[in-house]
């Protein structure tokens, strides 16, 4: 492999974040170097009986990275090339978001390494059951509570509820989040993360002095965070000029016809150009468009030192988490790039999973003019939070969303003291 193809190491990358915040803050070393690890991780291979009665050995992760704050919480991933370090970035990454969103949770991450795009249902079910199995004695609403994060979806999460269940011996609907709403699913979860990213894109215009009418927004991505923030760029009057998935890119300059080009992708699970005016284009011309924000919705480590300098965007809302490597970062802000960074702009999802466990733990049902109402305010207050760390200390956003949110795990851990 080399030097231009090898893979970013995300949990390098989400390291360095931390050598950048802890600048400005005042924290001992010691508790710096104790942030920079992760609590604990759990390594599993397990087997899976396949359709052909053949058994596939599968390699699963689970990783909590801190639990000063709260129970560890943070999606499960089924995705072909995950590693260890990706799972401690992305744990990592929910440590920080929680606190900026200030939610009473810490940050874990996990999944399993494989393709879900070439197995069957029944399949995905038996890996998922077998998992939960594995990670049993990780899991718990106050220990560890799964959520839905790239391929997973609130089916798997109904198997985890099911699965984690039958193991206790009675219903234990708290244990993961972003569940079906029959099954004590919250109202308004499934949306939450492309809703959120798209109320912080809203105060990061208002801030900019600019209408939401007519911007031009190009998403890499469109599935869960991806397709819903399409959605309420087009309701809200925005233009959605390009949408993307793993395979490529579709681009009108004019707006794209959404509603036609999503029921397409459900319907047939790819992206097609029906129309003269639309043309197809690659996931890397997708990020480079002329637009006035730019949405990466999909994995980490998409814009780079090697593109950072091609990007058009005024304005980039990071739905994925890690989309951007501290190179690129750089790049981008003596472009004058106004970042909304990933533990900020993608926060809506742990907010309502927030509410979704708060909702189990009390046996209550919120309705989904509250959970918007609530998850409208915390994304408020969080990019004001962000943004005037931002301009009182005169650094990036994503720097202040890291002070912000070290800052409150280091407070946490400070106060609680080391054991014995
Ligand atoms: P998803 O599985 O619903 O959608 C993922 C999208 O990314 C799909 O459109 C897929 O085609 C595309 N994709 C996959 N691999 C790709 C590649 N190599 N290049 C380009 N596109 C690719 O997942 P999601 O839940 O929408 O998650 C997307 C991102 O948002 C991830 O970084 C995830 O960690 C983050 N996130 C998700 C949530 C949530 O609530 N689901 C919350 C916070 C952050």
């Amino acid at each position: 492999m080399n030097a231009e193809n090898k893979k970013i190491n995300s949990f390098e990358m989400a390291k360095r974040q931390v050598d950048i915040a802890s600048k400005y803050l005042n924290v001992d070393p010691g508790s710096v170097e104790k942030l920079k690890h992760t609590k604990r991780e759990l390594i599993v291979h397990f087997p899976v009986k396949m359709d052909d009665e053949s058994v596939r050995v599968f390699t699963g992760y689970r990783v909590q990275h801190n639990i000063s704050r709260g129970p560890a919480k943070g999606g499960i991933r089924y995705y072909p090339d995950l590693e260890l370090d990706e799972m401690r970035a992305l744990a990592m990454w929910m440590t920080w978001k929680s606190a900026v969103v200030n939610i009473p949770f810490g940050g874990a991450k996990g999944g399993v390494q494989c393709n879900p795009k070439e197995m069957s249902l029944r399949e995905i079910e038996h890996l998922t059951r077998r998992f939960t199995w594995e990670i049993f004695i990780m899991l718990g609403p106050e220990q560890d509570i799964p959520a839905p994060d790239v391929y997973t979806n609130p089916q798997v999460m109904a198997w985890i509820m099911d699965t984690y269940s039958i193991l206790k011996g009675y219903s234990v609907p708290g244990v993961v989040t972003g569940k079906p709403v029959e099954l004590g699913g919250s109202l308004g979860r499934f949306e939450a993360t492309g809703r959120g990213a798209v109320i912080t894109a809203l105060e990061a215009l208002k801030y900019l002095n600019k209408p939401i009418e007519g911007t031009r927004v190009a998403i890499q991505g469109c599935g869960n965070v991806g397709g819903v923030a399409a959605k309420h760029f087009d309701r809200l009057g925005a233009k959605v000029i390009a949408l993307s998935d793993s395979k490529k890119g579709i681009y009108n300059e004019r707006g794209l016809d959404l509603q036609r080009v999503l029921d397409y992708k459900a319907k047939y699970q790819c992206l097609a150009c029906e129309k003269k005016e639309e043309s197809e284009i690659t996931n890397q011309e997708l990020l480079e468009l002329d637009c006035d924000i730019l949405v990466p919705a999909a994995i980490e480590s998409q814009i780079t030192e090697r593109n950072a300098s091609r990007i058009k965007a005024k304005i980039i809302v990071e739905g994925a988490n890690g989309p951007t490597t501290p190179e690129a970062d750089e790049i981008l802000n003596d472009k004058g790039i106004f970042l909304v960074p990933d533990i900020l702009a993608n926060a809506g999802g742990v907010t309502v999973s927030y509410f979704e466990w708060v909702q189990n733990l009390q046996e209550l049902i919120w309705s989904e003019e509250e959970v918007l109402e609530r998850l409208t305010r915390i994304m408020q207050r969080g990019f004001k939070e962000v943004l005037e760390i931002s301009l009182s200390k005169k650094i990036p956003m994503r720097t202040a969303a890291l002070v912000l949110g070290i800052g409150r795990v280091a407070e946490a851990t400070r106060l609680r003291g080391i054991y014995p």
